[in-house]
């Protein structure tokens, strides 16, 4: 919020067919095209079957639109996925426990102050303070969290709080009468449209639209869709106000992913007005580079780019336009591949301020904003679904790793920045006090933690996250349960409910990091066949009630460099970044937490950085050795540093949580540095 490598992508870009061996065993090779189904450019309104709609939006009329393109991958529904027993699972449900701590009264007082209404509720801190310009957004996410927690967790509690602020929204949009739906009042908008100094009010209708709209689609809600419908009209009105140069320079103001909600009303409702305010927010200055695959991003501030990008992808899966595909294909590949760290974050300062494949200086207190992988995540998603290309997945499942997982902590505090320079810790907010754009996004985020493994093109399972977990497919009959300790154990296991014999291929993706010794059992016999790094493996059978089969993944350790100087690499293990425990001394929790009352702070003291991560290199160890690092017996993922003057020892980043760490390992042969390599 700004208040003010994996495969290179030239690699990504050029093998567009990936191998699937099958076993029992009908070899087949499935094509992955990369822009798959283009449709006719233009307008919307397509009735060609769209694959993404049902799995989305409840009851959908055939004469309502869809999507011209037609996705070679949709996501099981919420409701049909749930985990088990592990560390996402844990995570989730202390993700439940803090938002059933958020009282309803206090999340909705400022909406019924703006809207003249009485409240005796203790107004909340940080940016959801009276006197904050951005004051309703967390509100916005809360909703989104209880509609996809209810979803995904069938947690019954969370319909009815969601329920309740959209009831409580309702009075406030009534009582305001012109549709609009704020905390703050509509002299925010006309400061905008004046060009004077605002926060960002469309961020933060765009948060309560999205709220809304979830509220709809997992709890059927149908009042929240009605809010959803007036906050429209207002925009279109205020909008068509506006000629485009004042539009434009409106734009220049973060407005979140107005784009995408004002699509998506379209696509459940139908009413074409809202496509057409869609297209309002839309800047041909920032799409056009893209489009034309030139990297302009530098200078930008990051997260308020991502979301107009998954407004231009859900424009392109409406309209089929290639133009759309291009720009969220192009950034997609560029924020991945040459401006992001090995955890499959980006960001620095909240901007991209280098140029491609430069991140030499970006090591600080304030990398990767949070949200900026949230978003991120959400357009992989997208880009997955339009070509079944498991390689995205490779993304996804290290950047849930090594992002997102390990940014909240026991009691479901979340993070803003996660730093990625030596010596620092991770930094919380305060559960009544912070309320910063990433507490929200983080909300959200631990409320839908399966919605990624399991995917079908109506006919086949795709298998692309190894996490406990079980997916049910009514219409085939057909329940899958994955059991797995990963990653501290290389094997997966998949056991298979079928009312009737299930006829049809289950994908397991086989990631890019795997290494050698990769292995298939089914039905306790090893199956002579596997596949390559990068694709999926896809076992075609008629399935039968208790088959079951194992998957053996082994991971490797390797180091990877920062992008644009070989001496700084971070050390991996399969999809994994290692920090270096570098141990508490001096933290106290004032400096891990922010405040519970006064002005928020968004990341720790800056002057406390302590521990080193320079590796002396012995004789024969080149850059890319990994001979510096050695696992430590009888403990799973777990590394010590060989022939270091002060040994450290290394595990999963995402579970370093109230210490120092450190990510990148600046190499030297002992005595000198790299200087002329
Ligand atoms: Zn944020």
């Amino acid at each position: 919020m700004s208040s003010k490598k994996g495969i290179s992508r030239r690699q990504f870009v050029a093998s567009a067919v990936w191998t699937a061996v099958a076993a029992e065993i009908a070899p087949t090779i499935a094509s992955a095209a990369l822009a798959p189904g283009l449709g006719a450019n233009g307008g919307p309104g397509g009735q060609e079957a769209g694959a993404g709609q049902a799995s989305r939006i409840p009851p959908v009329s055939p004469a309502l639109p869809q999507n011209r393109v037609k996705l070679l991958a949709e996501p099981f529904p919420l409701e049909n996925v749930r985990l088990l027993e592990g560390p996402f699972l844990d995570a989730a449900k202390v993700n439940l426990g803090y938002l059933l701590s958020l009282p309803e009264d206090r999340l909705v007082h400022n909406f019924r102050v703006n809207a003249g209404l009485p409240s005796t509720a203790q107004p909340l801190g940080g940016w959801e303070a009276p006197e904050v310009e951005l004051r309703g957004h967390f509100t916005g996410h809360y909703l989104s969290a209880c509609g996809l927690g209810y979803a995904s967790l069938g947690e019954e509690q969370l319909k009815q709080r969601g329920d309740a602020i959209v009831a409580d929204l309702a009075k406030c949009q009534q009582g305001l009468g012109n549709g609009y739906l704020s905390a703050f009042p509509t002299s925010f908008f006309d400061r905008l449209k004046a060009g004077l100094g605002v926060w960002a009010p469309f961020y933060t209708l765009h948060k309560i639209m999205a709220g809304c709209l979830d509220m709809y689609t997992y709890c059927h809600n149908n009042q929240a869709l009605a809010i959803a419908e007036g906050m429209a009209d207002w925009t279109g009105k205020w909008a068509a106000g506006l000629d485009d140069n004042v539009m434009q320079r409106a734009l220049k103001t973060e407005w979140g992913g107005m784009n995408e909600s004002l699509y998506n009303l379209y696509a459940i409702t139908g009413n074409k007005e809202y496509f057409a305010t869609g297209r309002r927010f839309e800047k041909p200055s920032f799409f056009g580079p893209l489009a034309a695959h030139r990297d302009e991003l530098k200078g930008l501030h990051v997260n308020t780019h991502i979301p107009e990008v998954i407004g231009a992808a859900r424009l392109y899966e409406l309209t089929g336009d290639p133009y759309y595909h291009e720009v969220a294909n192009y950034f997609w590949h560029e924020v991945t591949s040459e401006r992001s760290y090995a955890t499959g974050g980006t960001s620095n300062g909240e901007g991209w301020d280098t140029d491609p494949g430069d991140m030499s200086k970006a090591l600080s207190l304030w990398s990767e904003e949070c949200c900026c992988e949230y978003n991120t995540l959400k357009l992989t998603r997208q880009l997955y679904s339009w070509s079944a290309d498991p390689r995205y997945m490779d993304y996804y499942e290290r950047t849930l790793f090594n992002a997102r997982m390990g940014t909240q902590d026991a009691a479901g505090m979340k993070m803003y920045y996660t730093p990625m320079q030596t010596g620092f810790w991770r930094f919380f907010n305060s559960r009544f006090n912070s309320f910063w754009c990433c507490t929200g996004t983080g909300a959200e985020e631990f409320s839908k933690l399966s919605d990624s493994i399991y995917f079908h093109n109506r006919s086949d399972v795709f298998v692309n996250l190894f996490i406990p977990s079980q997916v049910r497919w009514p219409e085939k009959g057909l329940t899958i349960r994955q059991e797995t300790r990963f990653p501290d154990r290389e094997e997966t296991a998949f056991l298979i409910q079928a009312a009737q014999p299930f006829d049809g291929a289950i994908n397991i993706r086989v990631p890019s990091w795997i290494g050698e010794g990769a292995s298939v059992q089914l039905n306790e016999q090893p199956l002579p066949a596997f596949s390559n790094g990068g694709s999926y493996l896809q076992i075609r059978r008629k399935w039968a009630n208790g088959d079951r089969f194992i998957v053996k993944l082994p991971m490797t350790l390797r180091t990877e460099a920062l992008l644009g100087d070989p001496t700084q690499r971070a050390a991996m293990y399969g999809p994994l970044v290692l920090a270096g425990r570098l141990g508490t001394q001096g933290l106290t929790k004032q400096m891990q937490y922010d405040h519970d009352q006064g002005p928020t702070d968004l990341a720790p003291p800056r002057a406390a950085p302590e521990g080193s991560s320079e590796i002396a290199l012995a004789p024969g160890q080149d850059l890319r050795s990994i001979g510096w690092l050695k696992p430590v017996e009888g403990q799973p993922v777990t590394f010590e540093t060989v022939g270091q003057k002060t040994p450290v020892t290394l595990i999963p980043f995402y579970r370093v949580i109230g210490e120092r760490y450190a990510i990148y390992w600046k190499l030297a042969r002992s005595g000198r540095g790299f200087e002329g390599v």
